[in-house]
């Protein structure tokens, strides 16, 4: 099996605050690796690192045999298709616009872009006219389904993803999930997204990587997590997530 990523005793400070202690992470190509943990604990930090856009303050990522850093990640982020919460597309282009832009940069003609861009709506489920609309007509779902079009357009190795159903109202993230989900599978990506939300990282991943507060404390199969928790803050967040309306009463 090749190797997506390799962090060696990766580390990141803002200020005085250490968002992430040094840390080894190795990601196997074709992997569906979830990173989970309470808010803070450290998940979008080394999303952003591995993609690029910000620079560790110790040790080195490295994505197959390339060193990721700040300045060379317009470069590398051809091969790495990012999502965020909530889209996170420009309000001044369509939604085609969008998800064409770095492909127009690259030279692509209007008829690949086209063609490539209606490929991707198909498979994310969205009709073509709703690609001409602007994000602000556009509803929570529409907008993260163009944010993956947009993430996929140049047919990237791996797929990072932030949070990319934390905004949506429980419904459509049911519908996002499940379409995701077929996603992934269909187009055997390697994927490495974050939650805080384990009933999702359960659904999506084959591994499981559990943080806080910087620190990795847990990393293997989802069934681990459940059933050969690592210390006793496993064994509360799995509970806390799992049953929160089952605790009993004062
Ligand atoms: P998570 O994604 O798990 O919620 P983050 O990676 O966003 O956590 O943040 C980890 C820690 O680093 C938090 O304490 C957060 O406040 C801090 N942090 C994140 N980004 C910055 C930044 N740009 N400047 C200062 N502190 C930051």
């Amino acid at each position: 099996m090749t190797t997506a990523f390799t962090l060696h005793q990766v580390s990141k400070r803002y200020g005085a605050h250490t968002a992430l202690h040094p840390l080894d992470l190795t990601v196997e190509a074709g992997q569906r690796l979830v990173l989970i943990g309470p808010s803070g604990s450290g998940k979008s930090t080394l999303l952003r690192l591995m993609v690029g856009l910000d620079e560790a303050s110790t040790g080195e990522v490295r994505f197959g045999q390339e060193r990721v850093t700040a300045d060379r990640s317009a470069a590398l982020r051809r091969r790495l298709g990012y999502v965020v919460q909530g889209g996170g597309l420009f309000p001044h282009l369509t939604a085609l616009e969008n998800v064409s832009l770095v492909a127009r940069h690259l030279g692509w003609d209007r008829e690949r872009r086209l063609a490539r861009a209606s490929e991707l709506a198909q498979l994310v489920r969205l009709p073509d006219d709703v690609l001409e609309r602007y994000p602000i007509q556009l509803s929570g779902g529409q907008a993260q389904r163009v944010s993956l079009m947009r993430a996929l357009m140049l047919d990237p190795e791996v797929l990072l993803l932030d949070e990319p159903l934390g905004a949506l109202d429980p419904i459509t993230r049911h519908e996002l999930q499940t379409d995701l989900r077929e996603i992934f599978q269909r187009l055997q990506k390697t994927v490495v997204m974050v939650t805080h939300d384990l009933g999702e990282a359960l659904y999506f991943a084959d591994r499981i990587v559990l943080m806080r507060e910087g620190r990795i404390v847990q990393d293997g199969p989802p069934a681990d997590l459940l059933e050969r928790p690592a210390d006793a803050f496993v064994t509360r967040f799995v509970r806390a997530q799992r049953a929160p309306l089952a605790e009993p009463g004062p």
